[in-house]
């Protein structure tokens, strides 16, 4: 069977995917060397997406109060109950909480209910939590939303500036095409980033400023800039506008040593970075979350416009500033008005563009201001002023800041509607309605990377059970409400097509996003869509979509950041591990991915584990006015004293406490809405569990009552990780299946063991200890195989009685490559490189995602030879 060409299901760098369907629910994934954002390469998550594709977890059917229900109960019941509350209480008393998983066709139909029908604005999105700063920056610097750079600006840069972006982690595929231009023509790497990520193994320069200080650095650069000469006059002559007081308001505090104490980095450092800047015209600064998820985060985005309007450094080749996304489908939601505060097709809600859109909608409804961003929507959810919510592809009872409050207000909305492609997950235990959606693989639809690039997803499997399209279940609701006419879509493209009329429909060039030469594609010819990027080479022209054709510099200064505070002394900072995505709903099925990290855990300087009594291993109670967590603590030199990290991918149905979200707070950017999750005031201290251990099972075990409970898929079953207190005896009885048995208890060792086999196969293996003494998982885990379990004695010590080397931690997942097997080959044969290490080895040859580990274990061999 030929591939079907298709896009990855996860991250903002919208790579290309050739797809085989082998089965019928299985897949053969190769990169599409044909698609120019990735050009054939994928990232963990990319080449893994075939083990995500089963049918485990999915919703099937609709289903009301938790009963199966037909479509048009399910449909008459959503339409009726918006209807009658809109009826009762207003249009502003519904909202729906949309996805950047969503396709361009799908969010366009939903934004056109509610903001042109419905006549509110109360839709938003979880792209507000990722990159609605940036948003906002954009429009105050160019007049539109409009990312002004490529990838190819990637590979023509000669310096790059990483702000805020773990890209190695976040982005594998653009940091794999960094690190190839770097060393085609010696590109110049900057990471800025108060942690020390794996994005810095290959940087020539890392700032690990005070998180919060971005203002104070790139003003200081800009004010450096000025001193230098390096200000482009003609250029801000002839296309910004420069407020009377701007250079002023940049001078203040911006001498280098008043910046390099702001930002707490050393002043010789600071010099550097700002010699490379001045060096190199050709300069990209990416920037992501550690830019966008703050308090700041709109300043801090304009800190960085500001620096390429004022030195011209913007709209020509390997120049500009470039916001990347974390979604697939974040810069398509923005295309059609997915967030609250936008209309449609890059318009915002002044009167005239209300009026057009109404025009080209055939409605006198459009909403007339912008609605509820995604913390005040749940905020008025739990105060009782929206009644009707409907949420698309989104976890927000796990991703939204304070989460412990969000689902305090999912409980008492009276009305809440999920369409998602999964059962159980910790959003839809608050459904009145559940509807069934096509997930990857099923979806059909258009997407938008972030680099403006618009490519095609395209459908590998039939619809299982009853889902449907998320395009379809939105125009089924808005066809019951009354609105026949305006929602009689039969196909995407009939979507799409109306989609590119209104991006062209009276725009006479006022808004670069116009695909209207897209506007009668044929069915046929959708279908063959290549991707293409809009707006080609933005800002060339030096003209902006602003009244004036300016762009303009915003006058910001750096806001004073908050000392810690006496009862909360450290700050958290919140973000993604390499192979996970968000609430795992989708990464957690495949073994493979679980292996790079399997369970939660909290980074945490050395010396400041040392003054908490903490030791690498142990529990930690991360604990914040919001709530609680508790993760694994790791040692890690690259987190800043006084600061903490934990990942967010953990919800309830993994895990027991380690669940990130519960614990930032709902403070948000004043400008975009955008919450700071990266500095939320908090303390950490060591738990004392009674005991640890682990399960093993062929069998994903049911709720388990321990204090610690982590899981995660491997291969031919599930790994528990668990701790407690107390007597275990109930504890065993529960988490063991029937079968026959083999135990060992040592009292005086205070260890249990146990394993269940069923016909001569292990099935389930239980290991507690009250020392701490565990066997390693591997070697157990591969023995829940097919074949037949080793003998009682070995799976009772956990190990083989001829034992393999241990290999370690997993750091290629695609070769099952070991830390310990890296580190031996790295010193037995003196490989000093990446690609050596991948001749041996074959570690890094496939994704490349564990480049940057490997690198790290070639440093930490080198400075262990030189003492
Ligand atoms: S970088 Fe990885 S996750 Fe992102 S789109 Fe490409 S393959 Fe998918």
């Amino acid at each position: 069977m030929s591939a079907i060409r298709t896009t990855c299901a996860y991250c903002g760098v919208g790579c290309g995917i050739a797809a085989t369907v082998t089965g019928e629910r299985t897949v053969e994934i190769k990169g599409d060397v044909e698609h120019p954002a990735n050009h054939g390469k994928l990232c963990s998550k990319g080449t893994h997406l075939g083990e995500t594709t089963s049918l485990e977890g999915r919703l099937l059917y609709p289903m009301i109060h938790g009963k199966r229900a037909s479509w048009d109960k399910a449909l008459d019941l959503v339409a009726k109950r918006f209807r009658d509350t809109i009826a009762e209480h207003g249009p502003n008393s519904v909202a729906f909480y949309v996805s950047g998983q969503l396709l361009t066709e799908d969010y366009y139909v939903a934004n056109k209910l509610m903001k042109g029908f419905i006549e509110s604005a109360n839709i938003d999105t979880n792209s507000r939590l990722c990159m609605s700063s940036a948003v906002a920056g954009h429009m105050r610097a160019f007049g539109e939303d409009v990312v002004p750079a490529s990838y190819d600006d990637l590979d023509a840069a000669d310096l790059l500036i990483l702000v805020g972006s773990n890209t190695a982690w976040c982005h594998p595929v653009v940091y794999q095409r960094i690190l190839a231009a770097r060393a085609a023509r010696g590109t110049r790497i900057v990471v800025i980033d108060p942690r020390r990520t794996e994005t810095c193994e290959d940087a020539d320069l890392h700032l690990a400023i005070r998180p919060g200080s971005d203002v104070a650095l790139f003003n200081g650069l800009l004010a450096h800039c000025r001193e230098a000469g390096l200000i482009d006059e003609a250029y801000l002559s002839r296309s910004v506008d420069v407020p009377d007081d701007f250079w002023d308001r940049v001078g203040e505090g911006s001498d280098l040593w008043s910046v390099a104490r702001s930002c707490d980095v050393p002043p010789a450092d600071l010099r550097r970075f700002f010699d490379l800047f001045a060096a190199h015209p050709r300069t990209v600064t990416m920037f992501s979350q550690g830019v966008n998820q703050s308090l700041r985060g709109t300043d801090q985005v304009n800190a960085i416009t500001n620096l390429h309007l004022a030195t011209g450094r913007i709209g020509k080749p390997g120049a500009a500033p470039f916001s990347i996304t974390g979604q697939p489908n974040a810069m398509g939601g923005r295309e059609v008005g997915g967030l609250a505060t936008t209309l449609a097709a890059h318009m915002d809600f002044a009167p005239d563009n209300v009026a057009r859109v109404a025009r080209f909608w055939g409605t006198e409804a459009v909403a007339a201001k912008p609605g509820l961003k995604a913390v005040d929507l749940f905020r008025s959810i739990g105060e009782g002023r929206i009644k009707a919510l409907w949420v698309m592809a989104t976890n927000p009872a796990v991703s939204m800041p304070d989460a412990g409050s969000v689902r305090e207000a999912l409980g008492k909305c009276p009305f809440v509607v999920v369409s998602d492609c999964i059962a159980d997950t910790d959003t839809t235990r608050f459904a009145h309605v559940k509807l069934p959606a096509a997930g990857w693989g099923e979806k059909d639809g258009t997407i938008t990377n972030s680099e403006r690039m618009i490519s095609r997803q395209r459908r590998l499997f039939e619809l299982p059970g009853e889902a449907k399209p998320d395009w379809w279940i939105v125009k089924e609701v808005g066809r019951r409400m009354g609105w026949t006419g305006e929602f009689a879509y039969s196909r995407p493209a009939d979507i799409y097509r109306e989609h590119t009329r209104l991006s062209t429909y009276q725009n006479h060039g006022a808004r670069l996003f116009d695909i209207g030469k897209h506007a009668a594609i044929s069915n046929a010819a959708y279908e063959e869509m290549e991707p293409w990027r809009w707006g080609g080479a933005v800002f060339a022209d030096g003209r902006f979509p602003t009244p004036t054709g300016r762009a303009r510099l915003i006058g910001v200064t750096q806001r004073p950041l908050q000392a810690p505070l006496a009862n909360w002394p450290m700050t958290l900072n919140t973000g993604r591990y390499r192979d996970q995505w968000h609430t795992m709903t989708r990464t957690g099925l495949s073994p493979k991915l679980g292996s790079h990290r399997r369970e939660p855990m909290v980074e945490i300087h050395p010396l400041d584990a040392e003054a908490l009594g903490v030791v690498e291993g142990d529990l930690a109670r991360v604990s914040t006015p919001q709530g609680q967590s508790i993760f694994r603590a790791t040692l890690s030199e690259g987190q800043r004293r006084g600061e903490i990290f934990t990942p967010i991918h953990w919800t309830d149905r993994q895990s027991s406490g380690g669940r990130a979200g519960l614990l930032p707070r709902s403070l948000v950017d004043p400008h975009s809405g955008q919450p700071g999750f990266k500095s939320t005031p908090a303390t950490l201290a060591r738990v004392a569990a009674e005991w640890r251990g682990f399960l093993i099972a062929r069998d994903e075990p049911g709720a388990i009552d321990a204090l610690w409970v982590t899981r995660v898929r491997v291969a031919q079953g599930w790994l528990v990780e668990l701790a407690g207190d107390g007597d275990v005896t109930r504890l065993i009885r529960a988490l063991l299946p029937k079968g026959e048995r083999v135990e060992t208890i040592d009292t005086a060792r205070g260890q249990t063991r146990h394993a269940v086999l069923a016909n001569g196969r292990l099935v389930a293996a239980l290991y507690l200890s009250r020392t701490g003494n565990l066997p390693s998982r591997d070697w157990l885990i591969a023995q829940l195989g097919d074949t037949a379990a080793p003998a009682p004695v070995e799976l009772l010590a956990g190990r083989s009685a001829t034992p393999a080397p241990d290999r370690g931690p997993v750091v290629c997942v695609c070769f099952d490559v070991g830390m310990k097997t890296i580190l031996a080959a790295i010193s037995d044969q003196q490989l000093a490189s990446v690609e050596a290490v991948g001749c041996k080895l074959s570690a890094g040859t496939n994704c490349g995602s564990c480049r940057p580990a490997i690198q790290r274990l070639i440093g930490q061999a080198k400075e262990a030879v030189n003492g």
